[in-house]
């Protein structure tokens, strides 16, 4: 029994004669770690095929990570060796600072095998995972565009699997694979893969069938955009794959395919976008990215100029010169014919709820002054006026405008996407608006935005909470007693205080208003929403 023992220990090695690999340092190393070799694959530069080296990611059993990398001399040595998935026994290797590129692991040291490294395959065991992923939600990859020092996993269901193809990539000619991953919220992520993973892609999802719902993990990948990524020869993909985070996927699709909400139309989903400023201010950039729309009507009352208000860019993609590498040269499109003066406008807008900075860039900044910056700047005499406001531009102060606005970085800094005109701004969702008597004043904000309660009159009765949130104040009830049966408004509670105050006698005569629990039906909600809508839509709507 003793013997039997020893003889598995001396298989396996145990765990206390291996150090984690969290406490390698720089430098030689003398001791050893049993690792997993959960992804083995060879670096090159796939312009001219030259090896970098035949690399690895590494795991132990704390499931701590660390690439390792064999140099190309050192290559023939090693190859028959290390095979992906199996466990060693490593010692005699050197620890280094991480590469400044294309890293699989946030591991800030690498491991290098060299000619003197030993390398022992050792009984698996289940304490050391098979994997190991850094995944990143599809909305924060912006943060990693042209940023190849980490590579990126993402995890997804896949939507759309495209043909394998073959095309001409820098003078060569290569296999590629189209396809887009969803993630639990509906946001799509394209993915393109090259060479052997594409090839491969394309045929295990050929043998699931156009059918199957697969739940793809993508590692090592490169960001291209926020909405796209591509395979580097660090990359692999796994389908199906038996890990807690995609099993925790799995589960949540599937109660989102057993519950399906109804998709929403673009222009519905407009409609029901509508907030005040301070409703903007209160957003969680959680909640939304940088494609949300959301409409306000909102009035200019100040463009700050001190850093001007416009500046040079590309003719083709607006991107600023500044820094560009050469004067006709853009950062992203290359040489261009030149570079153009656009608007960048610093605006402080304001309704009834507040004031809040508002940038208008471009296209939508000449739409709304009426003449392009170009012809604003070939009118410049002297040096002062960048950065004083052409009258053009003043006129607008003052001016009200319903804007889709959005926050590209999801860090609150809102910009006009586009100005809406009077017959394309939607009404808002879940109202109607019937009080055709009495037109809203133009510049009467407050009235014409719904607080988001309204969009939840259709679905859900309201409770007593929400009663404050819909009960408009006097001066936004313009419409003559929109008001049914069983409602709460202002006008209600008034009366029931007054008649409390009656004599008793006459109090036990009137109807009661239950205010507390009283059951604020969807209807009579709705036609409060109503009051507060007016109709300054009402050409929308006709
Ligand atoms: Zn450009």
């Amino acid at each position: 029994m003793q013997h039997k023992l020893q003889v598995i220990k001396a298989k396996m090695g145990s765990a206390d004669e291996f150090t984690p690999l969290s406490q390698l340092t720089l430098g030689m190393n003398k001791c050893r770690v049993r690792v997993r070799i959960s992804r083995l694959w060879e670096s090159f530069n796939p312009k001219n095929d030259i090896s970098f080296g035949l690399d690895s990611l590494l795991i132990d059993d704390q499931g701590e990570t660390m690439q390792a990398r064999v140099l190309p001399d050192d290559i023939e040595q090693f190859e028959d060796q290390l095979v992906e998935g199996m466990v060693y026994a490593l010692s005699n290797f050197t620890i280094e600072d991480t590469r400044e590129s294309y890293m699989t692991c946030s591991n800030e040291l690498t491991m290098y095998f060299g000619g003197q490294t030993v390398v022992n395959k050792i009984e698996d065991t289940d304490l050391i995972p098979l994997y190991s992923f850094e995944f990143i939600n599809f909305k924060d990859l912006r943060s990693r565009c042209d940023d190849v020092s980490v590579l990126t996993d993402v995890l997804g269901h896949i939507v759309y699997v495209g043909e394998l193809e073959e095309v001409w990539k820098k003078s060569r000619l290569i296999k590629i694979c189209n396809a887009r991953i969803q993630n639990l919220r509906g946001r799509e992520l394209s993915i393109t893969l090259y060479g052997d993973t594409a090839c491969a892609f394309a045929e295990d999802m050929h043998e699931k069938g156009q059918e199957a719902s697969v739940v793809a993990v993508l590692a090592g990948m490169r960001v291209e955009s926020s909405h796209s990524v591509c395979s580097t020869t660090c990359s692999d993909y796994y389908l199906d794959l038996e890990i807690p985070e995609v099993q925790e996927f799995c589960a949540n699709l599937r109660i989102q395919q057993e519950n399906p909400v109804p998709k929403k139309s673009p222009a519905q989903k407009l409609a029901e976008s509508w907030r005040t400023i301070e409703q903007l201010k209160s957003l969680d950039p959680e909640e939304y990215d940088e494609d949300t729309s959301i409409l306000c009507k909102v009035s200019l009352i100040h463009i700050d100029c001190s850093n001007g208000w416009c500046y040079l860019g590309c003719d083709t993609c607006q991107k600023s010169m500044y820094g560009a590498p050469r004067k006709y040269k853009c950062s992203r499109c290359g040489p261009i014919k030149r570079p153009i003066q656009w608007y960048k406008l610093k605006a402080k807008v304001q309704d009834a709820t507040g004031t809040m900075n508002l940038m208008i860039f471009c296209e939508v900044a000449e739409e709304l002054v009426g003449v392009s910056a170009e012809e604003l700047v070939e009118e410049i005499e002297d040096d002062d006026e960048w950065y004083t406001l052409p009258e053009e531009i003043e006129d607008l102060l003052g001016s009200t405008h319903t804007f889709q606005v959005f926050d590209k970085y999801g860090s609150r800094s809102w910009s006009v996407r586009s100005i809406m005109d009077d017959v394309s701004v939607p009404v808002p969702a879940g109202t109607t608006a019937q009080c055709k008597e009495e037109p809203v004043r133009e510049g009467s904000i407050n009235i014409a935005i719904p607080s988001p309660i309204t969009t939840q009159c259709k679905e859900e009765p309201v409770h007593e909470g929400s009663i404050n949130m819909a009960i408009p104040t006097p001066v936004t009830a313009q419409c003559e007693e929109p008001v049914h049966e069983g409602s709460v408004t202002w006008r209600s509670l008034l009366q029931s205080l007054l008649n409390a105050r009656r004599s008793l006698s006459l109090r036990a005569a009137l109807p009661r208003q239950k205010i507390g629990r009283s059951p604020l039906g969807c209807r009579s909600l709705t036609s409060v929403c109503e009051g507060m809508t007016g109709s300054t839509n009402s050409s929308a709507m006709l």
